[in-house]
């Protein structure tokens, strides 16, 4: 028997890094008769109209909310709403999909460093990088934690840039009123699976003015006004009523999911509190204020230690991810042999060989943060 789970519990971890919660038949079937009933099942049908109008009213700030199909597709059309050409300078230290996008909107992407001691693409880094060809800044919000909007905004305003800020981790994180994914020309947040508020696939474009937002609207209906007129190149973006249910639903729960993970979090800080060689959320270092959407430990004990406490980790059944490793710019389809990721952008470089996530989701039990604790305590004390 205990073999038998020990093997079991090799192949399908105990606690996973992430578990999207899904609404019971009873919180969907409402918004599933509405389909049924309209018959409306996609092109911008009327639950999609209702959760861009949820999202834009959480989010505050007078903005407007365009849902799409993911994530990268909403950052495709923010940079081509943005008018984005030529070079597009964002961080290596985010997922490959941030780099993907500005490709596929027809740019380079170039890569600046990380905040010393942060996690943020640098201001001072993005200035130094400007050239002639630049037209815009794509910042990442990484695990949610505001960038430095002031700075990157002057910066912005300095060269005549677009700032677009890919807000994938940001939504229902964070009690700033307006919301992290306010700020900047255009917003992008993913509804993924594995995001803290999801709707299986989809994404959103924040904008700041219903023109705006009607372009978003435009380009991710293949460019097309009417029939007969494509003022622009656009693309399938659409978002289904049925992914729109489940955000719908979601968002009916989103207060219960992100207090079951400040749970957990807590049960982290409190318990992590005193061991060397660990930064938690919250300090110097890694000021992430409210670890929610991710849980970033900063493994500053020494090289390789990181990879050592996953892999110890992965042996008891925990999963924790190695949020950003490798950095986008050591991936072959965005590696410039010229400008090692080592030396341009050293502290994303440092970051990336230090940082471990902890499983967080609503799905865990108070016992399972423990169980993740104690065998935290255990590598470390066998270490020291
Ligand atoms: C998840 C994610 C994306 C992509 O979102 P999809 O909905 O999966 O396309 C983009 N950027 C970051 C930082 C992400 O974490």
């Amino acid at each position: 028997m205990k073999a038998h789970a020990a093997a079991e519990g090799a192949q399908s971890p105990r606690i996973r890094m992430s578990e999207p919660g899904f609404p019971s038949v009873e919180q969907l079937a409402p918004y599933l008769e509405r389909i049924g009933a309209s018959r409306w099942l996609t092109n911008r049908g009327p639950l999609v109209e209702e959760l861009e109008a949820a999202m834009a009213s959480r989010i505050g700030g007078g903005c407007h909310v365009s849902l799409v199909a993911n994530g990268t597709i909403a950052l495709i059309c923010a940079l081509r709403a943005a008018g984005a050409t030529g070079e597009v300078i964002t961080t290596p230290y985010t997922y490959i999909a941030t780099a993907a996008a500005i490709a596929w909107a027809g740019c380079k992407p170039v890569f600046a460093d990380i905040d010393p001691g942060g996690f943020n693409i640098c201001a001072e880094s993005v200035e130094r990088l400007v050239t002639p060809a630049t037209s815009a800044i794509l910042a990442v919000h990484v695990y949610g934690h505001p960038c430095d909007d002031q700075a990157l905004r002057a910066v912005a305003r300095r060269h005549g840039l677009g700032l677009i800020y890919d807000a994938a981790h940001c939504f229902g994180a964070g009690d700033a009123d307006p919301s992290v994914c306010a700020l900047g020309d255009f917003a992008a947040i993913s509804l993924h699976a594995t995001k803290m508020f999801h709707a299986v696939e989809g994404g959103a474009v924040v904008s700041n003015d219903l023109e705006t937002k009607r372009r978003i609207d435009r380009i991710a209906g293949f460019g097309l006004e009417s029939e007969l007129a494509a003022p622009e190149l656009g693309l399938n973006g659409r978002m289904s009523e049925l992914h729109a249910a489940v955000g719908l639903a979601n968002l009916d729960s989103i207060e219960r999911e992100v207090g079951l993970r400040r749970q957990i979090a807590e049960t982290y800080r409190t318990a992590l509190a005193g061991v060397d060689g660990l930064i938690l959320p919250g300090k110097a270092g890694n000021p992430l204020a409210d670890p929610v959407s991710y849980f970033p430990l900063r493994v500053t004990a020494g090289e390789g230690v990181r990879d050592a406490l996953a892999d110890h980790l992965a042996s008891r059944g925990i999963t924790a991810r190695r949020y950003f490793f490798p950095l986008v710019s050591e991936f072959e389809a965005f590696r410039d042999p010229a400008h090692p990721a080592s030396e341009s952008t050293s502290e994303a470089w440092s970051r990336s060989r230090e940082v471990l996530c902890l499983p967080i989701h609503g799905r865990m039990r108070s016992r399972d943060g423990s169980c993740v604790v104690q065998a935290l305590q255990a590598f470390f004390t066998q270490a020291g």
